[in-house]
């Protein structure tokens, strides 16, 4: 049976800046770099409990930006001309707080709390899957480590296995032309009825549930991995897509080791043309998500608090994600939070210079004196 690989990258999230999308791809490639992989176990154990972390780094540098850059929509200024779903999810949080993330250098420094989420998504990980080691020699190898960590989970299932943890996904939604890449936490196979849930893990350090935004923020997140999944199944997405979008050649020959791994799997392709066809083959062959679950776990003791089924609304979907999209294409200015939620500016880093923030408390202040001059009249 095919085993799985798993891109290891360094980096966290913490509850509020959720995902856990590789940020190795295409952006820190370089010349034989060695990246860790994980490979499925003969035996494996059911679904412990866990998480896993990413934290977002800051991508412009100011000092490096050109008037030419001011002039580019944000997909290209702040982006690579594709977006994770952790962009859309930091975005769902707030627009001007992700924007001040990509422009203005703050210290990221992993904090306790992401180190626990660190830790327990990846116990839930090798729980299921062992590291293998490989070596990358172009950003086609990259993408051919998630085609196969994507394949390993269908091929799985198809082999009787009935969990699948840290499996990546891309896609274009609602035929939007921007991609999109991310990693669902776990998907759940049932080998009788062909049906596949998908969970995702979100660690908390206080033994509260989250908050509405939280919550929606999670939701966004979650229906977004249906949606690539689905899409994926259904046979939405061409290779010649994905290679346009992230300037990758279907032709080029992988590397030695790639090359290597993909023979030990007896998986004859070369390069990405073959393996696209093979990896969209088998997907084609599944069903689209059915239970879409987000399970929220108390770090400290590892007891889940909620188990909170997820509504999957396309059209809902479809609005919230042209919506975001104006953003990135350069059709709208971003936004900061609204009144009602203005308790996100107590705990954000970007507070004293935020210009939507002090705008907002100056037309508060302003109706105030118009309130108090009409009832002086
Ligand atoms: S201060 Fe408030 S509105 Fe401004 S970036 Fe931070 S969270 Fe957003």
């Amino acid at each position: 049976m095919s085993a799985p690989l798993r891109v290891e990258t360094n980096i966290h999230d913490d509850d509020l800046w959720s995902d856990e999308d590789d940020l190795l791809l295409l952006e820190t490639c370089t010349e034989n770099s060695e990246v860790n992989c994980l490979e499925q176990p003969e035996t494996h154990p059911s679904d412990s409990s866990t998480a896993a972390s990413v934290k977002s780094k800051n991508t412009a540098d100011t000092n490096n930006t050109t008037s030419s850059d001011h002039e580019l929509p944000p997909l290209q200024r702040y982006r690579p001309n594709y977006l994770w779903v952790s962009d859309l999810t930091n975005q769902k949080w707030c627009e001007q707080k992700m924007v001040y993330s990509f422009t203005v250098p703050v210290l990221v420094e992993e904090n306790p709390t992401m180190t626990a989420g660190s830790t327990l998504h990846l116990a839930r990980e090798l729980a299921v899957h062992d590291v293998v080691r490989v070596q990358i020699t172009s950003n086609e190898d990259i993408f051919a480590i998630k085609l196969m960590n994507l394949l390993t989970a269908i091929v799985g299932f198809l082999n009787g296995l009935t969990v699948a943890r840290e499996v990546p996904i891309f896609g274009t939604p609602f035929d939007e032309d921007v991609l999109v890449i991310g990693v669902i936490d776990e998907l759940r196979f049932d080998p009788e009825s062909y049906i596949i849930d998908l969970l995702e893990l979100k660690t908390r350090k206080m033994k509260s549930l989250p908050k509405e935004s939280q919550l929606s923020q999670h939701r966004l997140q979650v229906m977004v991995y249906k949606k690539l999944f689905d899409d994926l199944v259904k046979g939405k997405l061409s290779k010649e897509t994905v290679a346009r979008h992230l300037k990758l050649s279907l032709e080029k020959q992988f590397g030695e080791s790639i090359s290597k791994h993909l023979e030990d799997k007896l998986i004859t392709s070369k390069n990405l043309n073959n393996l696209f066809d093979f990896v969209f083959m088998k997907i084609q062959a599944m069903t689209c998500v059915s239970q879409v679950i987000i399970e929220y776990v108390h770090q400290d003791s590892h007891e889940t608090m909620l188990h909170k089924e997820v509504f999957y609304d396309d059209d809902e979907l479809r609005t919230q994600f042209v919506q975001l999209l104006k953003f990135w294409k350069g059709e709208r200015k971003p936004v900061g939070v609204d009144i009602e939620e203005s308790y996100k500016c107590q705990c954000c880093e970007f507070a004293d210079i935020c210009e939507w923030r002090a705008q907002k408390a100056e037309e508060h202040a302003l109706r105030r004196t118009q309130q108090q001059n009409k009832a002086v009249s």
